[in-house]
């Protein structure tokens, strides 16, 4: 008998967000592949003899390419072991669960996506930061910072106009080119912006400030990937966890840093 593939997202991080369904396919894997954006304690769920493959990048270890990751599921699930795919996230959200599972289906494998909790939505979450508000947002756009090679960039004119909370993943390294491209749109440099690191892991911190000084401030202070980046006027609730005063991005009143 053909096994199965289960695609499930680990959500961000802290173990207590895997959803009950993510820890019930875990508990009947023989097999698990895990990004490097896993937290490996979510892997307690799996059975003490099932076997666990890092099939990510970490520690400067080149990651293995994904047709290696996709032949590897396919070649268990044809020997009838049940896979979990775990991703960070949520496997839908800039995590390649759609290629995956239509490469999973053309061979006949039976699939089942278990959705996670995605860092887009989790980080804001932490920093206190809602991504829509009656009051300053009627809606929110997950956007990429970091297109694939030969994909157009996300239209950052439109997107500047757009008055969404603008929820940017992989937005670091690219983080004064986006800046600079959205006040080109017309959005206002005094918006309020907020990175969040590691969001729900160990070492999470999170910066906020004005669109303007985003980038500036990313750099001085150092932050990296893994990182969200928040545009938009709800960013203006950021708060540092133990403060009871929202802290306030308007520009005059400077900027605010924390480690959780
Ligand atoms: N499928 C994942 C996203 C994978 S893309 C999800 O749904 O969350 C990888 C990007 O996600 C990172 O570059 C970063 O922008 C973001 N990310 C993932 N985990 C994060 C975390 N714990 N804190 C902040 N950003 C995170």
């Amino acid at each position: 008998m053909i096994g199965k593939v289960y695609l499930v997202g680990a959500g961000p991080g802290d173990p207590e967000l895997l959803t009950l369904k993510a820890v019930r396919a875990l508990e009947q894997a023989d097999v698990v592949l895990y990004d490097s954006l896993v937290d490996e304690r979510v892997l307690v769920h799996a059975s003490w003899n099932a076997r666990r493959v890092l099939v990510g990048k970490r520690g400067g270890c080149k990651s293995p390419p994904q047709d290696f990751i996709e032949r590897l599921m396919i070649q268990e699930a044809l020997a009838g072991r049940t896979v979990v795919r775990l991703k960070g996230g949520d496997p839908y959200v800039f995590g390649r669960g759609g290629e995956e599972r239509r490469h999973l289906l053309a061979q006949g494998i039976e699939v089942e996506v278990i959705p996670g909790i995605t860092a887009g939505l989790a980080a804001p979450a932490r920093a206190g930061i809602p991504v829509t508000d009656r009051d300053c947002s009627r809606g929110v756009a997950l956007v990429t910072g970091h297109a694939a090679e030969g994909t157009p960039e996300p239209d950052w004119t439109a997107l500047a106009r757009s008055g969404l909370t603008l929820v940017i993943y992989m937005g670091v390294a690219r983080c004064a080119n986006i800046c600079e491209a959205l006040m080109r749109g017309g959005l206002s440099q005094a918006t309020s912006a907020a990175i969040v690191q590691s969001a729900w892991q160990d070492g999470e911190r999170m910066h906020a400030t004005t669109l303007r000084r985003l980038p500036a401030d990313v750099a001085r202070l150092g932050f990296g990937s893994p990182s969200i980046l928040v545009i938009g006027e709800v960013a203006r609730y950021a708060q540092i966890p133990g403060r009871k005063v929202a802290v306030a991005c308007a520009p005059a009143a400077g900027t605010t840093t924390a480690s959780f």
